[in-house]
């Protein structure tokens, strides 16, 4: 086998810029690895410890070889998450891959739901996805290669009680995805949203207490009776798992895949 032939197959994305919002933990952290293990430059996004995310960027870096950036916008504003972009414009010189991945949750009964929260939902799981989708789309157009991954969820689909903000951002952003998927259909860029089950990840970790609160149950009803109850494969999906799925939307073979909502949920959306 020739080398061409060889990069091909190993490191499929290589030459490719990818930016993963919210990667300096959970899902984005491990839909960037993916990345990066298939060849892609990487730029990391999301809040955190400066000094843990630069050990996280440097061994992501050596343990890969490829570029890895990190660019701490805060895309609760509009304005940061377009910036985001045109700054991975400025240093590469091109956008191929945008992952919108960032995402907060809040769980409450819908009358006690605090504005705020659901204002910060909105801005950060859906209009952060419009607002770098926009900054970035006219770049792939006229590169005439693009892939957008936007990670909704089950909730995206369906809905559960006190996550009225969760549940209709993530449904917003199937209708953004169905939408640019069209508007990028003639020109090589596809868009697609992945819509997980159950991952184990601090965002999970940390809706369970309030979970255990909104319900009156414990932490271990929480986990078996709420969580996995709906997911029949009775296991919590792995970030590895998206991460493959992910370096797959990325791939040639999946270009005619455009305007899917794809779960990756254990069979939950199923019943
Ligand atoms: P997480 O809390 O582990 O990570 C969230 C990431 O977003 C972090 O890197 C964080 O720093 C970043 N972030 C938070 N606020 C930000 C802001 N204002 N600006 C920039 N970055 C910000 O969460 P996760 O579980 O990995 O979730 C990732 C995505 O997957 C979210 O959109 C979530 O809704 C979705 N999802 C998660 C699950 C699950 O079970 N974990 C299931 C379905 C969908």
């Amino acid at each position: 086998m020739d080398m061409t032939s060889m990069t091909a197959i190993t490191a499929p994305l290589m030459g490719r810029v990818a930016i993963i919002t919210g990667s300096t933990s959970g899902i984005g952290l491990g839909i960037a690895r993916a990345l990066a293990e298939a060849g892609a430059d990487i730029v990391l996004n999301g809040l955190g410890d400066l000094g843990q995310i630069e050990t996280t960027r440097s061994e992501l870096a050596a343990a890969t070889g490829v570029q890895v950036n990190y660019n701490g916008a805060n895309l609760l504003d509009g304005a940061d998450a377009a910036a985001l972009v045109t700054d991975t414009i400025n240093e590469f010189g091109k956008i191929d891959i945008l992952v919108n991945n960032a995402g907060i949750q809040h769980v409450s009964p819908v009358e006690d739901f605090p504005v705020d929260k659901w204002n910060a939902i909105q801005a950060l799981n859906l209009s952060a996805s419009f607002h770098a989708t926009r900054a970035a789309f006219g770049a792939m157009k006229s590169a005439g290669w693009g892939r957008i991954i936007n990670l909704a969820s089950v909730h995206g689909l369906i809905a559960s009680p006190y996550k009225s903000a969760y549940v209709a951002a993530k449904h917003g952003v199937l209708g953004l995805t169905k939408t640019v998927g069209l508007e990028g259909a003639q020109f090589g860029v596809t868009c697609n949203a992945i819509c997980p089950g159950y991952v184990w990840t601090p965002l999970v970790e940390g809706q369970i207490e309030d979970t255990a609160k909104a319900r009156g149950i414990s932490r271990d009803d929480v986990i078996n009776n709420v969580l996995l109850a709906a997911q029949p494969t009775k296991r919590f999906v792995t970030v590895e798992e998206l991460g493959a799925v992910s370096v797959f939307l990325c791939s040639e073979s999946a270009r005619s895949i455009t305007g899917v909502a794809l779960p990756v949920d254990g069979g939950w959306t199923s019943q």
